[in-house]
């Protein structure tokens, strides 16, 4: 069989490895130090049994990745998703560990996987399923040994319940057992817009050092849910021309630019960002006329004439088949890993500018922090103190990545990379591990 004409799906496994592979090689490390970079220390699964609202029971693959603690706890969050694999998971914990690190905070990285579709489960059995969680994983969990936060199809509800069954199992208080926990329950103002704004801040920043003028640049956003609906709301009211935005169900486009006010207005009585101007498939096109507003793919989406393009949705988004029609001159990636290794080359060789995920999302585990750092403190933080800590926060990590690229005359992915390793490897040798 012939198998050249094969493409392999790119896993978030092989994306993680491909920028590894480029900073191992460029800062030149010896085995020891790769190993401890490419492997987690642990691995953690188990099967988790529910007995279900009928009485039958179910059996659910879990897992817990802990890729690296040298710089403090491991860090990460747990999603519940039928695709979660064990695979995904190491590539996500190994990704935290390079972003904490970036991000300078004390954290390890680490992530968490129930294989499972919780739109299937009744509100108990969702419950039953995040404390079983907790109690197969109870003794290598912990605020100083690993801790968890929210991640896909997980939310502070589901934080609660596990926080809960930690204090009762261990008979302690322990509110820095886990992050993104609902404010009525340890939590900390502006976790839910922290991803945004953090992603923001960077924007902002670049730019300003590139003498640009907001009002004169448009943005597009695919995914209009938690990452990329503060964005556009954070940016329209900034100046910037939001021209479109999209959800799973398709986008909408105008040159004129959109109002992201009404559109998120409209999705929450509609379900969808279209939902002004249609129900399902079938449009008022008149009314678009009269507004400049056109019905969009996420496909489409992706390629429409404007300056910032931000993927906030979906992974392997920006392929090598998209790349050169990209028109945007800068990619702010909020989601994780929207951008495939090959489509990534093109796009540098094109002169376009991609402030990786690792850098744009982060924003979400600093804010997490700062809720690990108050529930250790027990002093509530205010949403004045957190924009302005997270504000300096990103913006050191960002002004040490653009250092590391114009220094070595790299792509902000590999800068971005090559100074979380450098830390990571700092400690790990003051620690005498390398
Ligand atoms: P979310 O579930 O709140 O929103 C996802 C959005 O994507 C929704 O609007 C959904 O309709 C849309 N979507 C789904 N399928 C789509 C498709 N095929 N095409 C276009 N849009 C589609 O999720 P979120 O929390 O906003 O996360 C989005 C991305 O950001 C993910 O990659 C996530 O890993 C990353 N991220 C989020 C956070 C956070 O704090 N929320 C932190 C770091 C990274």
């Amino acid at each position: 069989m012939n198998t050249s004409s094969i493409t392999l799906p790119v896993t978030p496994y092989t994306r993680f490895r491909t920028t590894l592979d480029q900073t191992i090689e460029r800062l030149g490390l010896c085995s020891e130090e790769i190993a401890f970079l490419s492997q987690p220390q642990h691995v953690h699964r188990c099967e988790l049994t529910l007995v279900k609202d009928d009485g039958s029971e179910a059996i659910f693959p879990a897992f817990r990745v802990q890729f690296n603690n040298a710089r403090g706890p491991y860090k990460g969050g747990i999603r519940f998703h039928p695709d979660a694999n064990e695979e995904e998971v190491k590539a996500l914990a190994a990704l935290m560990g390079i972003k904490t690190a970036l991000a300078d905070i004390p954290f390890g990285g680490a992530k968490g996987g129930v294989q499972c579709d919780p739109k299937k489960l009744t509100r108990r059995e969702l419950e039953e399923l995040s404390r079983a969680y907790v109690r197969a994983f109870i003794n290598i969990l912990g605020p100083y040994r690993d801790c968890a936060a929210p991640d896909v199809n997980t939310n502070p509800d589901i934080m609660a319940w596990m926080r809960d069954e930690y204090e009762r199992k261990q008979d302690v208080y322990a509110p820095g057992f886990i992050t993104g926990k609902p404010l009525s329950y340890g939590g900390i103002p502006g976790r839910d817009t922290a991803t945004a704004r953090g992603g923001f801040f960077i924007l902002e920043e670049l730019v300003n050092f590139s003498a640009l003028n907001p009002t004169e640049l448009r943005v597009v956003i695919q995914g209009f849910g938690n990452a990329g609906a503060h964005m556009a709301l954070f940016l329209h009211r900034a100046g910037y021309n939001v021209v479109a935005v999209s959800d799973s169900q398709g986008g909408i486009y105008s040159p004129d630019g959109i109002d992201p006010f009404r559109i998120q207005k409209y999705k929450k009585h509609t379900g969808s960002v279209t939902g002004e101007y249609c129900k399902g498939s079938v449009c008022d096109i008149e009314k678009m006329k009269l507004d400049h507003v056109q019905r969009v793919t996420n496909e489409e989406l992706l390629e429409l004439p404007c300056d910032i393009l931000i993927p906030a949705a979906l992974d392997n988004v920006i392929t090598e088949e998209n790349a050169a029609r990209i028109e945007a001159k800068y990619v702010l990636e909020l989601a994780n890993g929207p951008t495939t290794p090959e489509a990534d080359a093109l796009l540098d060789v094109r002169g376009v500018m991609v402030i990786p995920d690792v850098l744009a999302n982060a924003g979400g585990v600093v804010v997490s922090y700062f809720e690990w750092a108050q529930g250790r403190s027990g002093r509530q933080w205010t949403t004045e103190q957190v924009k302005e800590d997270l504000r300096r926060i990103m913006l050191a990590a960002f002004t040490a990545v653009r250092h590391e690229a114009q220094r070595h005359r790299i792509s902000y992915r590999q800068a971005a990379f090559s100074v979380g390793v450098q830390r990571m490897l700092e400690t790990m040798r003051k620690r005498g591990w390398v």
